[in-house]
C-alpha cells in the first residue's frame, strides 16, 4: 500500500551537504503496526515527512496504493495528503483560538468531498470518542492537559478516515502516565484496522508495534 524505494535525502546548506536518507526501501501494507526507532538526528522526522508528502525526497520512488506521489504538483500532493495521510505531531499543533470540536473538523473543511457541516461535525465527535474526548469537545486546547491534547491530535489526525496514521514521537512532551494514555489510544486504533507508522526514539514505545525497524546512519534495517 506504502511502497518507499531507493529514497534519498540530502540536505545542502552552504558548502556541506548532509546525506540524511540512503538508498532507504520500505513497504507498509494495511492493517500493520510499525515503528521505526534511532538516535536523536537520525533522520526519522525527515523520514516520516517523506512519507506524510510534506517534504520530497532527493531521489527515489514513492508510492500509495499503486501511485506514483513523489513528484506530484504542490496542489495535488496537498490533495493526496488530505485524503490518505494522518499526521500526528509531538508538539501537538493545535489552534489554541479553536475549540476542541473546531480543532478536529478543520482538515474536512478543506476536503472537497465535505461540504455538509453536520456530517463534518458528527465526523468530528466520532473521532473525539474513538479517543476518549467527547466531554471537553467545547473547551479550548489550552484548558487540557498535554496528554488529552495529543489525542485531540489524534482525533484530528482520524477524520478524514486516512489511510495511515504517521506519528512523530507523540509522547516527546508529556509525562509516562500520558504517554503510555496515548499509546493505548493507538494500540486500540491499531485493533480496530488502523495502519500505524510510529516513529520513537523510546524503545519501550517502539516495542508495542508488530514490525520494528531501526534508522542509523541513514540506513533502515529491522530491529
Ligand atoms: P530525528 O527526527 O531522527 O531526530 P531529523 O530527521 O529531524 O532526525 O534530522 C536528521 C538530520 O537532518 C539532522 O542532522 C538534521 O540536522 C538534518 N535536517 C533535518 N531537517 C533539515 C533541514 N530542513 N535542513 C537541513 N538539515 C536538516
Ligand atoms: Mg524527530
Amino acid at each position: 500500500m506504502i511502497q518507499l524505494k531507493n529514497i534519498s535525502k540530502v540536505f545542502d546548506s552552504e558548502e556541506v551537504e548532509s546525506h540524511v536518507l540512503t538508498g532507504l526501501d520500505l513497504s507498509i501494507h494495511q492493517g500493520e503496526y510499525i515503528s521505526i526507532s534511532g538516535p536523536s538526528g537520525s533522520g526519522k522526522s525527515t523520514l516520516l515527512s517523506i512519507l506524510g508528502l510534506l517534504d520530497t525526497p532527493t531521489s527515489g520512488d514513492y508510492y500509495i496504493d499503486g501511485v506514483k506521489v513523489d513528484s506530484l504538483s504542490m496542489h495535488d500532493s496537498a490533495k493526496v495528503r488530505n485524503e490518505k495521510i494522518g499526521f500526528i505531531f509531538q508538539s501537538f499543533n493545535l489552534i489554541d483560538e479553536l475549540s476542541v470540536l473546531e480543532n478536529v473538523m478543520l482538515p474536512l473543511k478543506y476536503n472537497a468531498n465535505w461540504k455538509d457541516k453536520n456530517a463534518i461535525r458528527t465526523q468530528a465527535e466520532e473521532c473525539l470518542k474513538k479517543v476518549g474526548l467527547e466531554h471537553r469537545m467545547n473547551h479550548k486546547p489550552n484548558q487540557l492537559s498535554g496528554g488529552q491534547q495529543q489525542r485531540v491530535g489524534i482525533a484530528r489526525a482520524l477524520v478524514g478516515s486516512p489511510s495511515v496514521l504517521l506519528v512523530d514521537e507523540p509522547t516527546g512532551n508529556l509525562d509516562s502516565k500520558s504517554g503510555d494514555l496515548v499509546l493505548d489510544v493507538l494500540n486500540q486504533l491499531h485493533a480496530e484496522g488502523a495502519t500505524i507508522c510510529l516513529v520513537t526514539h523510546d524503545p519501550r514505545y517502539a516495542d508495542l508495534a508488530h514490525i520494528k525497524y531501526k534508522l542509523s546512519d541513514g540506513i533502515l534495517e529491522t530491529a
